[in-house]
């Protein structure tokens, strides 16, 4: 079995530390910050066995170094990143697989927010850490990779499991969800999800991990084949990267 502790740092990123009983190994994904990591290390006496890094933003491989000359952990990453993720040992792209204990990290190559970007997907405990690609009710911006990259992207992902457990690297659900409102007004799935998440954040829990199943009822940039959507740009004549692109053009004026 293998445990996943959540980290809330800086304003909005977590951190995720995944924890395999049985062997004992340690993953963090994209420590921004050493601190906080190393204080749940030490209270659950966990030992750190390697940095699984989905991308090179300083707010996902801020600690790694420091991590690194601490425990000697091993830092993994995309091959596109070679020369800019931090300490990187070993380079992975789509196909390559990463182990903690038995358990399997498939990486899946979803170049949009940055070219490198990389998630892991252990698909036997149903988990996937999707970094800056996949948020919920959202996706990440896109600062390397152009739309329809992204949309592919994004296509493979929503080809998992409807129970995928999505580890997103950031809380911006509910600022997601006002701008989800606006394509689908009457999408009462989404409604639901943006009254429950209003309440999450009011007591300060965490909006995530969220669902495939729950992601495609209400994320725009899963959705560019909604009827209601398509009415609201008016793109009843586009392809769904052209939907997409209008999305996703919209959400960074929201
Ligand atoms: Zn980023
Ligand atoms: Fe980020």
């Amino acid at each position: 079995m293998l445990t996943v502790k959540q980290i809330p740092v800086l304003n909005d990123n977590y951190i995720y530390l995944i924890h395999d009983s049985v062997s004992g190994e340690t993953a963090v994904v994209d420590p921004a910050i050493a601190e906080p990591v190393q204080k749940i290390l030490r209270e659950r006496n966990w030992q750190l066995s390697c940095i699984l890094n989905t991308h090179h933003h300083s707010d996902h491989v801020g600690a790694n170094l420091t991590l690194k000359k601490q425990t000697g952990c091993q830092i993994i990453g995309s091959h596109y990143d070679k020369n800019r993720i931090p300490g990187l040992d070993r380079t992975v792209s789509e196909g390559d697989s990463v182990f903690l204990g038995r358990h399997k990290a498939s990486v899946i190559d979803t170049p949009g927010h940055t070219l490198g970007h990389i998630v892991y997907y252990f698909s036997e405990d149903n988990f996937l850490f999707c970094g800056d690609t996949l948020f919920s009710m959202g996706c990440g911006r896109l600062f390397e990779g152009t739309a329809m990259q992204m949309h592919h992207s994004l296509n493979k992902l929503a080809a998992l499991p409807l129970t995928t457990q999505l580890f997103c690297a950031h809380e911006y659900t509910q600022k997601n969800g006002q701008f989800a409102q606006t394509l689908e007004p009457n999408n009462t799935q989404l409604h639901q999800r943006i009254t429950e998440v209003a309440q999450l954040r009011q007591n300060n829990i965490a909006t995530v991990p969220t669902t495939l199943a729950q992601e495609k009822a209400t994320n725009p940039f899963l959705r560019s084949h909604c009827p209601e959507l398509i009415h609201t740009l008016a793109m009843h004549e586009n392809s769904r990267v052209e939907i997409f692109t209008e999305t996703r053009r919209r959400k960074d004026h929201f």
